[in-house]
């Protein structure tokens, strides 16, 4: 049965033939303007109410909730059908709200030191299921007097590796939703086809990649997939990127201790990020801690330092704040946590509630 935003307009048309028209336009905009439940469509008559709530499930099972930041930043760990889980991730910052998104339950990538990678792959998200994430990260920021205006594909899974649903996803977000496309990032791991298939489509999205290492020895223990695709080819394909959207491209950059913090690193990836026909944006997050991964972050003072061996090398960086550390916001974690790694903050239960 598909779900609530699975649906494409023509789709929506014909569950609502025998209708009028102007139902279709009502429920669409009830959906992704108003970002209310069919129950809650005053505009329909009652009993088209209870059809559509019935035939159109949310794909979201909220099964965890959690706060920090004092109330800046909300995680929500969703159930989906066939009980994968998923999380959602919503920051308010002072001049802007960003939701982090999940795109796979899982992840097939393998990086080590990532939470989502250790426990594998599950499966892909549906379109519905992103849409889904963002449309309640939209209406909880409502809510709360404040307006989603960003959207990051930066939650579990590896977008690139579900293209032919996060691309739907992506449209939907903007020619519905009403975001902007350059208020949309796409991370990646680095899959060559997928960025060379972004460049081709008419919305100028962000693209970040998550390097993580400047050259393909330390790169290949790092992200597993550097062996297919290494640096020079990724490289390649960041800079025809570039060039196609005339749009600055980030790094991601995890830092670890004693493995890339070093000056090595920053000349390596210094001359990665300058070798882009306008060099790239530099984003320095620290290690967040996860089960299987033992080396820690790189500490505080080593994390500023680096980022002053890149500005000494002529390249931009900001140092991302670690939201939400004690809600576990980190890649996978909230996921890992509820389902019985015990210790830290206990995630708020709900009752079962879908709608
Ligand atoms: N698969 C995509 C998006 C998901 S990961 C990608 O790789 O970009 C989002 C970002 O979080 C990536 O830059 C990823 O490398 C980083 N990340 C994963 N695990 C982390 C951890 N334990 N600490 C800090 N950053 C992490």
């Amino acid at each position: 049965m598909p779900t609530r935003y699975d649906l494409d307009r023509d789709a929506l048309a014909d569950l609502l033939a025998g209708e009028p028209r102007y139902r279709v336009e009502q429920v669409w905009d009830g959906l992704h303007r108003q970002l209310a439940t069919p129950a809650e469509m005053t505009v329909l008559p009652k009993a088209l109410r209870a059809r559509l709530d019935a035939e159109l499930p949310p794909a979201l099972e909220p099964v965890a909730e959690s706060t920090s930041d004092a109330g800046d930043t909300v995680k929500w760990l969703f159930a989906l059908d066939g009980g994968a889980r998923v999380e959602t991730v919503l920051m308010h910052y002072r001049d802007r709200t960003t939701v982090c998104v999940s795109t796979q339950a899982g992840c097939a990538m393998g990086c080590g030191f990532g939470a989502t990678g250790q426990a594998g792959f599950q499966r892909h998200r549906g379109t519905g299921e992103i849409v889904e994430q963002v449309a309640r990260a939209a209406r909880r920021a409502r809510d709360g007097g404040r307006r989603l205006g960003n959207v990051v594909f930066m939650g579990m899974g590896e977008p690139l590796a579900n293209y032919d649903r996060v691309w739907p996803a992506v449209r939907r977000i903007h020619d519905d939703l009403g975001l902007s496309a350059r208020h949309l990032t796409l991370s990646t791991v680095g899959l060559v086809p997928g960025i060379r298939r972004l460049a081709g489509e008419d919305l100028p999205v962000n693209l970040a990649v998550s390097l993580h290492a400047g050259n393909d020895a330390l790169r290949d223990g790092l992200v597993p997939i550097n062996r297919r695709y290494p640096l020079t080819v990724l490289m390649a394909a960041c800079a025809d990127y570039l060039r196609a959207k005339g749009r600055r491209l980030s790094f991601e950059w995890a830092l670890i201790d004693g493995t890339n913090d070093r000056p090595s690193d920053a000349d390596d990836l210094a001359e990665l990020a300058r070798s882009l026909p306008l060099p790239a944006h530099v984003n320095l997050i620290p290690l967040n801690p996860t089960p299987a991964y033992p080396t820690r972050g790189t500490p505080r003072a080593g994390v500023l330092r680096f980022r002053r061996w890149l500005e000494d090398r002529g390249v931009n960086a900001t140092v991302r704040r670690n939201r939400g550390t004690d809600i576990d916001a980190a890649c996978g974690q909230l996921a890992a946590r509820a389902a019985g790694d015990g210790g830290g903050s206990q995630p708020v239960r709900l009752s079962a509630r879908g709608r």
